[in-house]
């Protein structure tokens, strides 16, 4: 194809919002174009990467027998209410009304609809498993839209959805996902890592995601160089952090106005690590007063929400109670607390739980103790959790040493969601009885449209993009040098294109009317695999140049030699 019949508006500059290097070079290599916060225009070379993930994404789902559908974008809100989703959702979902004043939105995702449709299309047990997925536009309200297409509010996913009559089906489509996202990934040609993941408001199910290992991922996976335990750091755990401190003797002592972690270290003379922090939040109950629970952490441990939610008896989300709601049920305000004579359920981190000697609250304003001891002073009246963020070198839970830590991006989600929107949507199928049961449900995302920016995060240089093969918008880049002051120059360079596309290549031609140094920025920036330069001078001794995007050296062959070489790969 010509490089002058294709819309490829390279820029010198990046643009002015781009923090990462995907987004600068997507957009300085004319891939794609901003149109407003998060929203993208995909240009000529854009779409042809875009088309070969998807191809990719499809053949590996064929292979594991999921079929492709394509559900509508804008979604009725009585499917949303119906799942209770419609509130929860809240400003990340876009909603809109039709000329009939009825509510829509503009799908953020997709559990809603598919289910109904499976609800009204299969009946039986005998159709399932059914693994059903679409490649489609989705639409976010991110608060921070932000790097590009990495965090989006209008991007392209790939989201599966499966129903089954057990667990164990489910248990065997998960592993099927599994591998498929491996195969996808490995066939991209990225470096990745699948790690056990928080499965957010879903309960205690598997979840895996998918990490693309990059220095500008959002996300931080823990992980064990000694052994094959990674986890996303909202999720990872730790062992215990033991205490070998003597027990000390109980004293309470005066803390006027001394309230923090850090200002109760620093005016009692202690390490943070030896106080212990106690956090009152709201806990499942019933009847009409607030019922509280304790999470008790080490000082210069940080509370995991995620993991806290999760507790029996800790109210989901997780709500801190109000310094008026402690003194209302303590008697002390929040700063004075701790865990010895404490009427609440207690909670406390394993690494706390392991102190042989702390300091705490005395649950008395301004008054704090010192050598507390947790079966002396507290007995056993105390559940030990584990509520805290891992920090880079803590001891893995699985014994293999420390843990490190290391930046991704999130490209594919996997999770088991049991009963939750088939039981919600009252959709059923007979089982081999003939009993109507309700099935279980497998969803599966993938950022069709992150993963391209998360491959530039991967492969690129100073000088621009460096495309692996299988997602290149072309092989080769043809760079024809003054060619049109030169015939043979211009002859030699239509022969090869010619040769080349009858060989099955995809081929850039420069046929532009430029300077040399543009047509040589220009083919740095956009990244093709191949680059062949013909020039005059070359021509005179028989030969052109080939160059790999990704080596340093040229080569110098005849024009027939570099056609075979390119098409015998
Ligand atoms: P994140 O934690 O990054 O917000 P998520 O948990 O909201 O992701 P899912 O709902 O599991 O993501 O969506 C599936 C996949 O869709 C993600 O793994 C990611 O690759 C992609 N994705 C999600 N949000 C965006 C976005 N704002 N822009 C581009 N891709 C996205
Ligand atoms: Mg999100």
């Amino acid at each position: 194809m010509k490089y002058s019949a294709l819309v490829i508006p390279t820029l010198r500059d990046a643009p002015a919002d781009a923090e990462v290097a995907s987004h600068i070079l997507l957009t300085r290599a004319g891939f794609i174009r901003r149109q407003a916060a998060g929203s993208y225009h995909w240009l000529p070379l854009g779409m042809r990467v875009l088309a070969k993930v998807q191809r990719i994404v499809r053949a590996e789902l064929a292979r594991i027998g999921a079929q492709e559908v394509l559900m509508p974008v804008v979604q009725p809100a009585e499917l949303w209410r119906r799942s209770g989703r419609w509130d929860v959702m809240g400003a990340e979902m876009l909603r809109l009304a039709d000329r009939q004043n009825r509510d829509y939105c503009l799908s953020p995702t997709q559990e809603e609809a598919v289910t109904e449709l499976f609800g009204r299309t299969v009946g039986s047990y005998k159709q399932l498993p059914c693994n059903l997925y679409h490649i489609q536009t989705k639409f976010r309200d991110e608060i921070r839209p932000r790097f590009g297409l990495m965090r989006a509010r209008e991007f392209i996913m790939k989201d599966g959805y499966s129903f089954h009559l057990d667990e164990r089906s489910l248990d065997e489509t998960y592993a099927d996902m599994y591998s498929c996202y491996a195969a996808i990934l490995d066939r991209i040609g990225l470096r990745y890592r699948a790690v056990e993941a928080d499965p957010g408001a879903m309960g205690d199910n598997d979840s895996h995601e998918f990490h693309v290992l990059a220095a500008a991922g959002e996300d931080r996976l823990a992980y064990s160089p000694a052994s094959d335990y990674a986890a996303n750091v909202e999720k990872a755990e730790a062992a215990a952090i033991a205490d070998d401190a003597e027990v000390e003797d109980l004293a309470k002592v005066p803390t006027p106005g001394v309230k923090t972690i850090e200002d109760v270290a620093a005016f009692l003379g202690v390490e943070q690590r030896r106080c212990v922090k106690t956090l009152i939040v709201h806990a499942t109950g019933s009847g009409d007063h607030l019922a509280l629970a304790a999470l008790v952490l080490r000082g210069d441990h940080k509370l995991n929400e995620a993991k806290a939610m999760r507790l029996n008896g800790v109210r989901r989300p997780l709500v801190f109670a109000t310094d008026d709601e402690i003194h209302a049920a303590l008697g002390a305000h929040a700063g004075s607390i701790g865990p010895i004579d404490i009427p609440l359920p207690l909670l406390v981190d394993r690494s706390a739980a392991e102190l042989a000697s702390f300091v705490c609250g005395a649950n008395q304003d301004d008054y704090h103790l010192v050598g507390a001891n947790w079966q002396r002073d507290v007995g056993t009246d105390f559940q030990t959790v584990d509520i805290r963020n891992v920090v880079e070198g803590d001891s893995a839970a699985d014994g293999s040493g420390p843990l490190r830590f290391m930046r991704g991006i999130e490209v594919g989600h996997i999770f088991k969601l049991g009963a939750k929107y088939t039981r919600a949507l009252n959709v059923t199928v007979q089982d081999a009885a003939g009993q109507d049961t309700a099935p279980i449900m497998g969803c599966y995302g993938f950022g069709v449209s992150r993963i391209v920016a998360a491959v530039v995060e991967q492969w690129h240089d100073d000088d621009g993009i460096i495309w692996p093969e299988a997602v290149a918008p072309f092989a080769v880049h043809l760079v024809a040098l003054n060619n049109s002051r030169s015939v043979a120059v211009q002859s030699t360079a239509e022969d090869l294109h010619e040769q080349l596309e009858a060989g099955g290549l995809e081929v850039l031609f420069d046929d532009r009317d430029e300077r040399p140094g543009v047509k040589f920025a220009d083919a740095d920036l956009i990244g093709i695999p191949h680059r062949i330069t013909i020039g005059e001078r070359g021509l005179k001794e028989g030969v052109v140049e080939y160059r790999r995007r990704d080596a340093a050296t040229m080569e110098k062959l005849s024009p027939s030699m570099t056609v075979r070489r390119l098409i015998d790969r």
